[in-house]
């Protein structure tokens, strides 16, 4: 007996070491420093969260290979066991990226744009609803859109950084690449929208890293990942018509909870605004809607309505 506690003990220390197990791995994220083999995407412990590839992952979820090539954090040595990591970032998400609010609201997160079109009309129907949001666009359609960004901006939503081209291999580019590309990002934003608060980013496909976080970091941009994905994204097997707006809405009513982020999708998705619509009074009516906070006060937020 004393043999086989000696061996079941000695199996179990060695489990531990190797960091098998999802929850294992998953909660000595956010307090080491990031490997390839500890920072798989999508590894969580949260129910809340749907282990689904992003909006442009057609195939079989290709981003699960998107990030587990990506080299340890640059110019960092690894803090010693036990000790917090040097960002301040524990949520739930891949690589401890943010899944809620901190609040009892829930915010409603579009990503993608600015498109012309699309984002004008959400924009649009924001404004009626009384609904602030947050965006996450991308760095080049900021760049030919700032009409649009610049509307977000005025009307007392929030920004976020969604990087410069939605590279799904965003973590394995070099040091130089990384800077470049999130500063450009905010770079087009700030063009357009000269005092925006940029002070969230999120990875294109949720495909965050420790290395992606540590480089948002140095520009005061906390990750943000989700709670909610509305599957907006899934137009191969419901359409862009009535069914998808209601798989849509069953989706989030489904998952939606106080404090959720919600995950949606406005560039080139005219469902997405279809299905808001009929979703958005529904949603006001059970949860506090808002913006993303950012450190002080988007540059307006009054309402024209409310003189
Ligand atoms: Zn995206």
């Amino acid at each position: 007996m004393r043999r086989a506690t000696f061996f079941a003990v000695l199996i179990a220390c060695v489990l531990a070491a190797s960091g098998c197990g999802s929850s294992v791995t998953v909660r000595t994220v956010s307090a080491r420093p990031a490997t390839p083999a500890s920072v798989a995407p999508f590894q969580t412990t949260s129910p809340a969260l749907r282990l689904t590839p992003s909006p442009s992952a057609t195939v079989a979820n290709p981003s699960h290979t998107a990030t587990t090539q990506s080299p340890p954090s640059v110019g960092q040595s690894p803090p010693s066991v036990g000790q917090p990591a040097p960002i301040v970032v524990a949520g739930h998400g891949p690589a401890g990226s943010i899944t809620t609010t901190g609040s009892d609201a829930v915010a409603l997160t579009f990503d993608d744009g600015p498109d012309p079109k699309n984002t004008m009309d959400l924009l649009d129907l924001l404004k009626e609803q009384g609904v602030k949001a947050t965006f996450c666009v991308v760095g080049f359609r900021a760049r030919d859109h700032p009409e649009v960004i610049a509307r977000i901006a005025a009307e007392g939503h929030t920004l976020c950084n969604h990087s410069w081209q939605h590279l799904q291999n965003l973590s394995e580019r070099e040091d130089s690449y990384l800077m470049w590309d999130l500063q450009s990002t905010n770079d087009a934003i700030h063009a357009a929208a000269p005092n925006a608060k940029i002070e969230y980013f999120r990875a294109p496909y949720g495909n965050f890293t420790r290395r992606l976080i540590d480089f948002a970091s140095k520009l005061n941009m906390k990750p943000i990942y989700w709670s909610v994905d509305d599957d907006c994204w899934m137009s191969s097997r419901y359409g862009v018509g009535p069914a998808m707006t209601n798989h849509m809405t069953a989706v989030v009513k489904r998952d939606t909870r106080p404090g959720g982020i919600i995950l949606s999708h406005d560039n080139g998705k005219p469902h997405t605004i279809a299905t808001y619509r009929s979703l958005l009074p529904w949603l006001k009516s059970m949860f506090r809607l808002e913006a993303l906070p950012t450190s002080q006060p988007p540059s307006r937020t009054h309402d024209p309505r409310e003189r």
